[in-house]
């Protein structure tokens, strides 16, 4: 080991930042550098977007709820923190999904994937798409391939290949749980590349995910369920990154990261002096820039071109828990929720049945139900008054599934500018400014939801990719 330790800063104490110390740690040991590590964090706790909240026997989550569980980089991260004992699955019994169609709820016809029947049968049979939709949807099979390779968006590829009717009523509200988006804005190469490319390779989206079509990968011994989460919520891993860290990294909160200074000169000591909200200066040799894309802009903005920072929209979303008493919700729960296409025009965007999707959330006799309100264009319903927004929740929960009960309690969440959405050309722009900054600053790293991915598992990659990357360099002197 090197006597004098590396100031390392990590800006944002999100998962992405949170991972990111985790893994500097780990790596920068590996290649015989010891790290002083400082988290900077401008709100009061720790964990950004994650929250849980446990009451009255329910877990609930005011943010994020599960991961993809074939994305395996968050399943490792728990078991290096020794809480990987503590992931659970989907209720095997809760596997449909429903989509609003002419305000009913119909069944998402089996092997649906982004609105791309990989079964056909399944989506003949379904009565969300109308004929003509269906018939459209079908000349996939002979409407010639784009050539380009250039990005485009999600909207005109799925548009272009199956018609409108797919995209509004099956691809839009299916995505709408992940980036809240208008299909037409959002990347296809920062969200879905391999549509693009299944469409050159096989000329048609249904040929090529039908002869791809693989059965559900497991990685974890936890039975073939395609999301996972922590029996006690997700904060699990979180705290348990916090109280990993907390031994040797200093975990800041409560004050932000205003300015990046440069330090010229042999006499500096460190290469940048990262200056907080509050006036203190922490020395640094690396940096780790792990926060939203707006406020990662006004750190670079005096370095380098920040363009493709500002280019990515964050819209404002929000979550209306409401909890039941089981007794008062008659049953009617084989599935885990439903979607809500723009055409339906309602308040909500989906409902997940969540103690029917996730057995743990819930005491047995009661019912939790999560609705999501907000998407591109349609985002100031979000920010509705605690008394209105619950009223919207349970006018569509009414009108939709017949629910009169009165909640035991609502808990509501609003998410101000929360869903990076990635626009067409993100991945090069982003590019263009990782390599700016590699020149104009060396050490300073930007990575997390609004760059490489939107998913937990993908923050947790690409923070534990930078910390390699820094330590390689390390490595190699
Ligand atoms: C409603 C919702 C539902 C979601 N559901 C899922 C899901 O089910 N599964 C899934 O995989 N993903 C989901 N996501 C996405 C996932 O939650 C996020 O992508 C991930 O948590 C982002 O982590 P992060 O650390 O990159 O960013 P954040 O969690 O946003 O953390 C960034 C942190 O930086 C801090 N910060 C900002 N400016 C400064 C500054 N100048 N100085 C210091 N700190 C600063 C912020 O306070 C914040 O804590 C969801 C997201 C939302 C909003």
């Amino acid at each position: 080991m090197s006597a004098a330790p590396r100031n390392v800063v990590i800006i944002g104490g999100g998962l992405s930042g949170l991972s990111a110390a985790f893994y500097v740690r780990k790596h920068y040991r590996a290649a015989g550098v010891e790290p002083h590590i400082t988290v900077v964090e401008r709100d009061r706790v720790l964990g950004g977007k994650i929250e849980t909240l446990r009451k009255e026997g329910f877990v609930i989550e005011k943010g994020p709820d599960s991961y993809l569980a074939r994305k395996q980089e968050m399943t490792d991260l728990a078991a290096e923190l020794g809480v990987d004992r503590e992931l659970t699955t989907t209720n095997p019994n809760a596997k449909k999904t429903y989509i609003l169609q002419g305000g009913r709820l119909h069944p998402m016809p089996a092997g649906l994937v982004l609105g791309i029947p990989t079964e056909l049968k399944p989506f003949w049979k379904s009565r969300i798409v109308s004929l003509p939709g269906k018939l459209r949807a079908m000349m996939d099979f002979v409407i010639p391939p784009r050539k380009s390779g250039e990005d485009e968006s999600l909207g005109a590829l799925v548009e272009r290949r199956l018609g409108r009717e797919v995209l509004e009523k099956m691809t839009e509200p299916l995505l709408a749980g992940i980036y809240a988006g208008d299909m037409h804005a959002i990347s296809l190469q920062s969200t879905f590349p391999q549509f693009g490319e299944v469409e050159r390779q096989y000329g048609s989206l249904i040929r090529g995910m039908t002869s791809g079509r693989k059965p559900a990968e497991t990685h974890t011994g936890t039975k073939k369920s395609a999301f996972l989460t922590f029996r006690q919520g997700l904060q699990t891993l979180t705290s348990a990154l916090v109280e990993d860290l907390k031994r040797d990294a200093d975990l800041r909160t409560g004050s932000g990261a205003a300015a990046i200074v440069r330090n010229d000169g042999i006499s500096a000591g460190s290469r940048y002096t990262v200056i907080l909200e509050n006036g203190e200066r922490l020395p640094a040799d690396d940096v780790y820039i792990t926060v939203q894309n707006f406020a990662a802009a006004e750190l670079l903005r005096p370095h380098v071109e920040v363009s493709a920072l500002d280019a990515v929209n964050y819209v404002t979303v929000a979550n209306v828990v409401m909890a039941f008493s089981g007794q008062e919700l008659d049953g009617g729960f084989d599935g885990s929720g439903f979607l809500v296409p723009r055409t339906e025009g309602r308040g909500i965007t989906a409902c997940t049945w969540t103690s029917a999707k996730w057995l743990h959330t819930a005491p047995e006799d009661r019912v939790l139900l999560r609705c999501y309100v907000g998407r591109a264009g349609d985002e100031q319903k979000a920010m509705l008054p605690d008394g209105e927004l619950e009223e919207l929740v349970r006018k569509d929960l009414r009108e939709v599934m017949g629910v009169t009960a009165k909640p035991l309690f609502t808990e509501i969440t609003r998410l101000p500018k929360s869903m990076p959405q990635y626009p067409v050309g993100h991945p090069a722009g982003i590019a263009a400014l990782r390599n700016e900054l590699g020149t104009a600053l060396p050490g300073v790293q930007v990575f997390g939801a609004g760059y490489d991915g939107i998913g937990m598992p993908d923050c947790i990659k690409h923070a534990k990719l930078a910390a390699q990357k820094a330590a390689e360099q390390l490595r190699q002197g």
